[in-house]
């Protein structure tokens, strides 16, 4: 369990304070970053695994897009914001490609930005050509996911400003990202989906867990900017938040009821295995301490004992 940071630290790039957040992870597990929303910077600690539950990235996506970046240049060199030593580039090999983070050397943990974190989990894709033209079509400029500049030239792939990779929301896989809390996938309600936005080019209706286009105008679902995710976020949050921890299952309870009881132990289970403990006291509501004490059980262990000598001898 890792201490929190104190609010005091600060942004290794714009020494404003850090946020501390408790975050949603898989299983009702807590997850804590500390971020700045004005550079789009998140801080993790090292071994600690982001591993967000949807609600999870509920919050994070809401404190980050609710403040508009400072389009702050990152500093060419950053401190760790536990030791202060310099931090140094690391590239995270992950199943979506590269990506890159800053580390602390001692092991303290990593910095890394809004976009990177993303994009290191699959939730953000390049951006193609057929993008280009649905966002012509909607007279919008392809804005830049980490610092929000825009105006960049059609075969830029990085951030005239900030130099990040030019990406934009996948917008099914974030949506399906969404949709998991407590390690399962939503139920979503009977009847109209509650999370079908419009086509921005004909208006209508797409499921954004599945359509990256719209079957009807053939529009691709384009989303390279924060403001873009809200409305699914405003239609995801109650739902996730309505969702009940599942139900422990039998066996673990049991098991759980079953700690420190005689009858959960291996070396039980083998007594038993080789006969040496009769069901009837399996049955019985006797602990550990009785059933070993009982000379049956003993003068049974010591026969076998003895067998296992004259045997092996
Ligand atoms: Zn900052
Ligand atoms: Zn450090
Ligand atoms: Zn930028
Ligand atoms: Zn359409």
């Amino acid at each position: 369990m890792r201490t929190p940071i104190a609010t005091s630290a600060p942004c290794p790039a714009c020494q404003q304070p850090l946020r501390h957040l408790a975050l949603e992870g898989h299983y009702a597990k807590s997850v804590a970053v500390d971020l700045c929303a004005g550079c789009h910077l998140v801080w993790f600690d090292a071994f600690e695994s982001v591993r967000l539950s949807g609600l999870g990235w509920v919050q994070l996506l809401r404190a980050m897009v609710l403040q508009p970046s400072s389009r702050a240049v990152l500093p060419r060199s950053m401190s760790c914001v536990r030791c202060r030593d310099p931090l140094s580039a690391v590239r995270n090999q992950t199943r979506f490609g590269h990506t890159a983070a800053l580390e602390c050397r001692q092991g303290h943990g990593q910095l890394q930005t809004f976009t990177l974190l993303l994009a290191e989990r699959g939730l953000l894709r390049q951006v193609l050509p057929s993008d280009r033209s649905a966002l012509a079509q909607e007279r919008r400029a392809l804005q830049c996911l980490q610092c929000g500049a825009g105006s960049h030239t059609p075969e830029a792939t990085q951030c005239a400003y900030c130099q990040s990779p030019l990406l934009m929301v996948d917008v099914p896989r974030l949506a399906s990202a969404l949709l998991v809390r407590h390690g399962d996938a939503l139920q979503l309600p009977p009847g109209a989906n509650p999370l079908a936005m419009a086509c921005r080019g004909c208006g209508h209706p797409l499921d954004p867990t599945a359509q990256a286009r719209c079957p009807r105008c053939d529009h691709a679902v384009v989303w390279s900017d924060w403001l873009s995710v809200r409305p699914l976020l405003d239609a995801v949050e109650p739902l996730l938040r309505a969702q009940q921890p599942r139900q422990a299952k039998p066996w673990g309870t049991r098991l759980q009821a079953q700690q420190g009881d005689h009858r959960a132990t291996q070396l039980h289970r083998w007594l038993r295995h080789a006969n040496l403990v009769s069901a009837q006291d399996e049955g019985a509501q006797r602990d550990l301490r009785d059933s070993l004490l009982d000379w049956r059980s003993w003068l049974r262990l010591a026969v076998l004992g003895v067998a296992l000598w004259v045997f092996f001898r």
